[in-house]
């Protein structure tokens, strides 16, 4: 038998290039079972709150001027977690291999020997057009892309742009990659060795992104387009006639949401939907959980559940069902066991989590809090006498209890799961302070003040004050008043639907 200990080994992954529904499903695999993750500025956040809280979380970001990490030390990084036995994944922008140093770090590995595996991505300079209305290439008008980092173009190294060789690509698309300080330099440049300066240019910042711009120009115009519309880091440019295109194939009407930043508060477990729908609105989702759940068991109340064989079961949050389930499956029971008990619920959320197990609620509230609930459970229904199991997490109010007790019903508290402050890592407070903020979601008074206590009241107050909040219902946006915040918009339904409504309303 052998004692040591399990080898490590590095996934060298491409995140693509922000969209995090551009991620190929190996690398989505990768990160689900991994130990770490070392991640970059140009990958998409979402990917990296919605990992299992198990995983450890190391930024190495670059963001544009300011080196957080050196590459030595990203290596070293790799190399330590490696060491320790863990399966590593090494996540990047776009794909590993183009212009990111993937190589490098590659290299690195296989000299320390160090086991890795390449994950490859999609790449920004081929998704990014293709978004932005531009394929690549096109039958008679480019049959060849040159892919090149503009990066060096101004300084010394610049003969490593083949400036000769580039001006004569009238028949295919040259994609620059980093290339915003230096772009009027080799705009010049092309033209001077005789490139056509009618040649249709484009340049995008932020590709994929609901907040992606994009400035449509020629190679003698685009530099101070550019310049003029402040574009910024991560952008990219493309030239050549397929630019045209881009009249023809562009989304045709603006999306609701396009252009705005929205904060996503709520637990990255149960954000999922919003998320998405956010995006598919045109948004770009900042996914900055303040709220982690895990389960909890409450041995005493189980111990008295398992005497109790009919009554209600009142579930107010999906977490609540998903974790009482867990257990009660666990305990080895199934639904059968659940067959004299009546259910109560309230939420879109929690009706869905019912129904994916197979449970359907027999008294849903016409209005959606949980104070709505119980009122409305103790109008239509005598519970005088009869068991009400409230299945709940640690936080929130006893309203709930206080209303069925006052009916009569003999009320048992269940805490199935616990919730806790989600620990910030860098990357999320870099994101943070980066992003402009255009509106933030509360879905919770508790996501209001896990917020305060994750930014701490000077930065909390300065951000409340001035970003608009969005908030699920009456409660919150008490909360969010309390916490001297602007409430934009409030949910006629306490769902992520009636969120996205109250956003929608605000534009
Ligand atoms: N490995 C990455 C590229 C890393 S270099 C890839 O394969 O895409 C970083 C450069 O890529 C940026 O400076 C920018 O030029 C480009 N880039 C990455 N993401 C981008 C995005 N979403 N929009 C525009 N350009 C992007």
């Amino acid at each position: 038998m052998s004692l040591t200990r399990k080898a490590g080994k590095v996934y060298l992954t491409g995140a693509g290039p922000g969209d995090p529904g551009l991620i190929v499903e190996k690398a989505g695999w990768a990160l689900q079972r991994c130990d770490a993750v070392v991640y970059d500025h140009l990958a998409p956040l979402e990917l990296v709150v919605t990992l299992p809280p198990t995983v450890e979380r190391y930024f190495a970001g670059k963001s544009a001027g300011r080196h957080t990490k050196k590459q030595e030390e990203i290596n070293q990084l790799l190399a330590e977690l490696a060491g320790q036995g863990k399966t590593v994944v090494r996540l990047k922008g776009g794909d590993p291999y183009v212009f990111g140093r993937g190589g490098e770090e590659a290299l690195f590995l296989r000299e320390q020997g160090i086991p890795f595996e390449v994950i490859p991505g999609v790449t920004a300079g081929i998704a990014v057009p293709a978004y932005a209305g531009v394929p690549v290439t096109f039958r008679k008008m480019s049959s060849y892309i040159i892919l090149l980092t503009a990066h060096e173009a101004g300084d010394k190294d610049e003969s490593e742009v083949p400036i000769e060789l580039l001006s004569q690509a009238e028949k295919g698309t040259i994609v620059g990659y980093m290339g915003v300080k230096t772009l009027p330099e080799l705009m010049r440049k092309l033209m001077e060795s005789g490139l056509s300066p009618e040649t249709p240019a484009l340049v995008v910042e932020r590709g994929t992104l609901g907040i992606q711009r994009c400035v449509n120009g020629t190679v003698a115009t685009i530099a101070d387009l550019a310049l003029q519309a402040v574009i910024e880091p991560p952008a990219l440019f493309v030239l050549g006639q397929v630019v045209e295109l881009r009249e023809k194939l562009a989304a045709a009407a603006a999306l609701p949401l396009q252009g705005k930043t929205i904060m996503v508060t709520r637990p990255a477990d149960q954000a999922g939907e919003t998320y998405r729908r956010l995006r598919e609105l045109g948004a770009e989702v900042l996914p900055l959980p303040v709220i982690f759940t895990e389960a909890a068991v409450d041995y005493q109340g189980w111990e008295k559940f398992w005497g109790i064989s009919e009554g209600w079961l009142v579930f107010t949050s999906e977490n609540g069902v998903r974790y009482f389930l867990r257990h009660y499956f666990k305990a080895g029971y199934d639904l059968r066991g659940l067959a004299e008990f009546k259910i109560a619920a309230v939420g879109s959320g929690t009706e869905r989590a019912l129904q994916v197990s197979g449970l359907t609620a027999d008294f849903r509230p016409s209005k959606f809090t949980v104070k709505d609930l119980a009122e409305e459970l103790v109008l239509n229904y005598t519970l005088g006498g009869i068991d009400v199991i409230r299945v709940r997490g640690n936080l929130g109010e006893e309203t709930a209890e206080d209303i069925l007790r006052g009916a009569g019903s003999k009320v048992l508290p269940l805490i199935v799961y616990r919730a806790g402050t989600y620990k910030w890592d860098e990357g999320m407070f870099n994101a943070f302070r980066e992003a402009k903020v255009d509106f933030v979601t509360f879905t919770s008074g508790s996501t209001v003040l896990k917020l305060k206590e994750i930014l701490g009241e000077g930065e909390f107050d300065r951000f409340i004050k001035q970003v608009p909040a969005i908030s699920i219902g009456p409660r919150t946006s008490q909360v969010i008043r309390q916490c001297g915040g602007k409430v934009a918009g409030e949910a006629g339904a306490h769902t992520v639907e009636g969120m996205v409504e109250a956003l929608i309303g605000r534009q």
